[in-house]
């Protein structure tokens, strides 16, 4: 891996803020009436270092709705708990190319739900949840995990909370078609609210660098030094970002930056470079595919000026 200087990583960071702070395009998610209100213009990016350092400019400290990056997470959680084997027997690793909240998601592949990083195979992520009957204690081992990556507490933002729950009825449908094919293996409408509560967290920009280092660090928070999870799965969750990080529009994410990424409807967006880094970016308005434009422009930017592709070998 070449070697990265942090003063490079200043340099690409500050310019990539600079250069799209003014970029205009893309409008807020209006489907859930919270994220509709939070104020357009805020704009921040973070990166930690494998080794802990960070920079972070403008909007870091802003506690966003994490939604669909929480997919990450709690995938990592089941193969924790369990395996990666039995995670992809379960639930699957392929990529969908289609909307997150696809219903196809769970109907293409023999009733499969394909990744545990789109709605249907999140959702059952969420069952898989050990202990399994107990909301509450599988709540506290959702958040549990995701604070430890971080290394600080993250919360739920109880108005988000309020919103999605009122406006789910997709995801309802999803959980139920689930249990139609015996693709949840916890009780479906618990499922779907353990779902909908982690995607109503709050986060920082700051926070979600840390937890892409403490995977790019092999599941050793590289602030807290807490062994956080099994050193084996950080290729497995890197691939499963990489082929599905962005839903529709992964593969051209992937064509220009070669970064194992994921997005969420809150703005958010998280990238992980296994062995070197962790980068976070946040802008709350979206792309049609729902991921936010300012912090595709911005990680895209880093990405060439500091030749992170992994797909390059130099
Ligand atoms: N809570 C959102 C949903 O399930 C998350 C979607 C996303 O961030 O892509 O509809």
């Amino acid at each position: 891996k070449r070697i990265i200087t942090i003063e490079a990583v200043k340099e690409a960071v500050e310019a990539a803020h600079a250069h799209f702070r003014e970029e205009k395009g893309g409008k807020n998610a209006d489907y859930i009436p919270y994220l509709k209100n939070v104020p357009s213009d805020l704009f921040g990016i973070s990166v930690c270092l494998a080794d802990g350092r960070s920079v972070t400019v403008g909007d870091t400290d802003y506690r966003f709705g994490i939604e669909s990056v929480s997919k990450v997470p709690t995938a990592i959680l089941a193969m924790n708990q369990y395996s990666a084997k039995k995670v992809l027997s379960q639930i699957g690793a392929d990529a969908t190319g289609l909307p997150f909240n696809s219903i196809m998601a769970i109907l293409l592949e023999n009733d499969h739900p394909s990744t545990p990083l789109v709605n249907a195979g999140a959702i059952s992520a969420c069952s898989m949840i050990k202990p399994t009957g107990n909301a509450e204690a599988k709540w506290k081992a959702i958040v549990d995990f995701i604070s430890g990556l971080c290394g600080s507490k993250v919360s739920v933002l109880d108005e988000l909370y309020r919103s999605e729950s009122e406006t789910n009825f997709n995801n309802r449908s999803i959980a139920w078609l689930l249990k139609n094919y015996n693709r949840i293996y916890d009780d479906p409408d618990m499922s779907l609210d353990l779902y909908t509560r982690q995607c109503s967290l709050g986060i920082t920009a700051r926070q979600l660098a840390v937890m892409a280092a403490t995977i790019a660090n092999c599941g050793t928070n590289p602030v807290t030094w807490e062994e956080v999870f099994h050193p084996n799965l950080t290729p497995h969750i890197a691939s499963l970002m990489a082929t599905v990080g962005f839903y529709e529009h992964t593969g051209d994410w992937l064509f220009n930056t070669g970064l194992p990424a994921k997005t969420g409807v809150g703005g958010g967006i998280m990238a992980v470079i296994p062995g070197v880094m962790g980068l976070a970016a946040f802008a709350p308005p979206l792309d049609s595919a729902g991921n936010s434009v300012k912090a595709q422009k911005a990680l895209e930017y880093i990405s060439v000026r500091l030749g992170l592709n992994i797909f390059s070998p130099a």
